[in-house]
């Protein structure tokens, strides 16, 4: 019986098992466990969430599900993503926001951190009462809100705004943090401009993460950062400083400093054009394996095929592989979905599953989101079910199949 043939089973009998009970098992299956390897595990699932997690014999415990050797990953969890199916976070309606996240659940996403991107007071507050909404209704997914912007270096806009870029203003994000505190998981700032260490103190008391992006902060002031509590560098590579010889002698930037420094996370964005490969290879081998996000920074348009769509602002053109102002020459995020990052990754030479946890454990541990990104007892039972060539077969949000290959 083929993969696809054998998954369609397993669809229907999942489904089955939770119209009369709520408990099954899944067996059979290379599971990714917390740390990184994979092993022969029967995973037993009840209410949702992670009861068991057994050796390959015995242990079973209702219907059981046997995968035939395909592997059982937690959920990929992206902390970047901005939309996908023709749909925003930004657009904030409970629509549109439903729309990206089951946009991802074909690309094995079941936890999502949304960013919203620069935009003016009222609209970036007008987004985050949308999202916070959504988030204390249904809250299985949506993890959070990543901020990016405003408070960025023009030099290193990207395909922000300029107009609508400022200096930090403890009066903007004492109320996002007052009003949205509990929502907001990140925030992406350039430590240097006026004022920006204090925002970095500030959001680091109020424990949410401070990342360094879109900036030209010099190793000096990188370390400063770290001192206030930087914790993350946003798209590693892009818009940001890297080694330059000034006029007071040698300088390290962003890059390098987030690639040298263990108290800062980075995030990758893998799609071999913000990434080329020979980036992702840098990356993957100076690197420890666990400071690592894999992230899509993905947009409505991804899912969707290539024309102009309407973006913070402005048109932004899509090919088949990248988004861009129209001027083409500034990236404006990607169309990049979790399970061809994951490959990706294996293809610059990280060990499948190295690459699953810098896609799952991860980035849940360094949003805190305790509950995602380990197949562990007391766990979420999100699954994204891969075959060998990480191909998604099937998603598992919560227990449920949310999305499988052949349907
Ligand atoms: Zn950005």
């Amino acid at each position: 019986m083929s993969i696809t043939k054998a998954l369609g089973c397993l669809i229907i009998r999942i489904e089955d098992i939770l119209g009369s009970d709520n408990v099954y098992t899944l067996t059979g299956a290379e599971v990714l466990m917390p740390g990184g390897t994979l092993e022969r595990r029967n995973v037993v699932v009840q209410d949702g969430a992670v009861a068991r997690v057994e050796g390959s014999v015995g242990g079973a415990v209702g219907e059981s599900v046997d995968l035939g050797g395909l592997i059982l990953s937690p959920g990929f969890v992206d902390i970047h993503l901005n939309g996908g199916g023709g749909a925003s976070f930004e657009q904030g309606t409970s629509e549109a926001i439903q729309k990206v996240i089951e946009t991802g659940f074909q690309f094995g996403t079941t936890g999502v951190v949304a960013a919203i991107n620069t935009a003016q007071r009222e609209d970036r507050m007008r987004q985050m009462a949308a999202l916070a909404d959504y988030h204390a209704s249904a809250n299985d997914v949506l993890l959070g809100v990543h901020l990016e912007g405003p408070y960025y270096h023009l030099d290193q806009r990207g395909a922000h705004h300029p107009e609508w870029i400022r200096y930090p203003d403890p009066g903007e994000y004492g109320a996002w943090i007052d009003a949205y505190g509990d929502l907001i998981r990140i925030v992406t700032s350039a430590p240097e401009l006026p004022g920006g260490m204090d925002l970095i103190r500030t959001l680091s008391k109020a424990d949410i993460v401070p990342s360094i992006g879109h900036s030209m902060a010099t190793d000096e002031q990188v370390d400063e950062a770290i001192e206030a509590g930087a914790r993350m560098v946003t798209h590693i590579y892009n818009a940001q400083s890297t080694y330059t010889r000034r006029d007071d002698g040698k300088h390290l930037g962003v890059a390098e400093m987030g690639l040298m420094r263990d108290a800062l996370t980075v995030e990758i964005i893998p799609d071999n054009r913000h990434l080329t490969p020979r980036m992702q290879q840098l990356v993957v081998k100076v690197k420890p394996h666990d400071k690592i996000c894999i992230t899509t920074d993905a947009i409505e348009a991804t899912g969707q095929g290539p024309g102009t769509y309407e973006l913070m602002g402005g048109k932004v053109w899509v090919d088949e592989e990248v988004a861009y102002r129209e001027d083409r020459k500034r990236h404006a995020g990607s169309i990049l979905t979790m399970d061809r990052a994951v490959r990706n990754v294996v293809a610059a030479g990280a060990e499948v599953g190295s690459a699953l946890m810098m896609a799952t454990e991860i980035p849940a541990r360094t949003v805190g989101a305790s509950t995602k990104g380990r197949i562990e007892v007391g766990a979420d039972a999100d699954f994204v079910v891969l075959n060998t060539s990480l191909e998604v077969v099937a998603t598992i949000s919560r227990g449920r199949v949310v999305y499988s290959a052949d349907a």
